[in-house]
């Protein structure tokens, strides 16, 4: 292996660069601002097998056109004349079936089991200090109407081999003693796992550097120099960049980039926001999703304090990144629905991101046809920090000429052309 260029320092890019770094690769990280300042910063820190549903099943679509007038649902489609936009519906439209869930969710299994057994590798050898716990993750209901659903989701995930305990309201309190005494009930899945993101990916960003990667943070790519079917250089604001292969990881923002390449990746950018407090005497010590406000709530383990993360909404506005105050509140008001919470938290951040969506809700790994030493690592969307690890070790055997942990074909980023 020789000069491989990654663009974009995420989660994504950097567990890339750390199994490339692993496997000898000269490598370099070129990231636009400073490393995890997109997606992978302030997400729920969840690593969830459980989460093996992804964004387009049944029914999503028309709850999502129902909430369009809400501006506090967790669902939101903002409207506008957007050619991408309207395609990506149209095909995301296309996966809303119990057929693509059938399909997808082994698939997403996989990824995420393999992956949890990376987290877990990355803890024990202590390369990264990230706050790792395998303390579970708890789907609570408010109502039995949604208790029911959850307990299909729990029979669907049964099948796909994802061990899950049905609870009720009395058995979901004894697993957090601080929800509220009437909610309906929860599905606990045991084997989910956490971390604290940041700590995460930009404690393996250092590492990476003392692994001999070169990291050019502040630095942003404009365009490829190519010859045939290869990419000679990276272009960028700091001058172009030699490579033999390059990596594309640049999570929403890797149809533009893709562009100077003439390839047409479908990603939608959906925005999410994240509310982080200092962790409150008696507060939630277990990881939690409370279903029918889709907002997800982390304890986590910090350098100097413990915190309570609260995140949460969807919304599919473009690489928009303001801050829409009425939805964050929503967030914390929706969140006392279901815990009992102190009156006064102390605020540390409001956070926004960007995740990068596809239209069946598998991300793109590998190779696309059109370029010899291309290969492209990105739409990760609700599970991207999940699946950091397993996407670096696919990418870096794809590169290295190393069978893959797992077929890729579902994978294939030429799937949509
Ligand atoms: C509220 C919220 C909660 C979430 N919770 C979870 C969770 O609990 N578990 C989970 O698994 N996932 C979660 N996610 C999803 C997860 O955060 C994303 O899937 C993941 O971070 C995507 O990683 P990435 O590396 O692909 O993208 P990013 O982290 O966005 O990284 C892409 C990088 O590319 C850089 N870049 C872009 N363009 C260029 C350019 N031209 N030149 C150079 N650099 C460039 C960007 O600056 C950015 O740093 C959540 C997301 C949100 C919003």
């Amino acid at each position: 292996m020789s000069h491989i260029v990654i663009v974009g320092g995420g989660v994504i890019g950097v567990c890339t660069a750390y199994y490339l770094a692993e496997r000898g690769a000269r490598v370099t990280i070129i990231e636009k601002g400073d490393i995890a300042s997109g997606c992978s910063y302030g997400n729920a820190g969840l690593i969830v097998p459980s989460h093996s549903v992804p964004l387009a099943a049944p029914g999503v679509l028309w709850r999502g056109i129902k909430w369009m007038r809400d501006p506090e649902s967790p669902f939101y489609i903002r409207p506008r004349l957007d050619r991408d936009l309207v395609r990506w519906l149209w095909r995301f439209r296309g996966f809303c079936t119990d057929a693509h869930l059938h399909r997808a969710v082994p698939v997403i299994r996989d990824l995420s089991h393999l992956s949890l057994g990376l987290f877990r590798e990355l803890a024990e050898r202590g390369t990264v200090d990230s706050g790792f716990r395998q303390d579970g993750v708890l789907m609570v209901y408010r109502t039995a109407a949604a208790l029911a659903d959850g307990h299909h989701e729990a029979r669907v995930l049964g099948d796909a081999g994802i061990t899950a305990t049905v609870l009720d309201g009395d058995g979901a309190r004894a697993v957090e003693p601080a929800l509220r005494p009437d909610i309906a009930g929860g599905v606990y899945f045991p084997d989910d796992a956490h971390v604290t993101p940041d700590r995460f990916v930009i404690g393996l960003g250092r590492v990476v550097e003392r692994m001999g990667v070169t990291v050019r943070t502040g630095t942003e790519v404009l365009g490829f120099a190519t010859a045939g079917r290869r990419i000679a250089a990276v272009e960028t604001t700091r001058g172009d960049i030699p490579c033999d292969d390059v990596v594309l990881a640049a999570g929403s923002w890797s149809p533009g980039v893709a562009r100077g390449l003439a390839l047409d990746l479908p990603i939608q950018a959906a925005k999410g926001y994240s509310i982080t407090y200092e962790q409150p005497a008696n507060g939630p010590r277990v990881p939690m999703l409370l279903v029918e406000s889709r907002f997800a709530v982390t304890p986590m383990r910090g350098e100097r304090v413990d915190t309570l993360r609260f995140g949460g909404t969807l919304e599919l506005a473009g690489l928009d990144l303001s801050i829409d105050r009425r939805r964050v509140g929503a967030i914390t008001r929706g969140a006392r629905d279901y815990l009992t919470l102190p009156q006064e938290m102390k605020l540390l951040e409001v956070w926004r991101g960007l995740r990068p969506c596809t239209p069946d809700g598998l991300p793109l790994i590998g190779r696309p046809r059109r370029w010899d030493n291309l290969v492209v690592a990105a739409g990760h969307a609700m599970i991207g920090l999940s699946l950091g690890p397993v996407t670096g070790q696919l990418v870096a055997q794809t590169i290295a000429g190393e069978k893959p942990l797992l077929d890729l074909g579902p994978l294939d980023p030429d799937r949509f052309a």
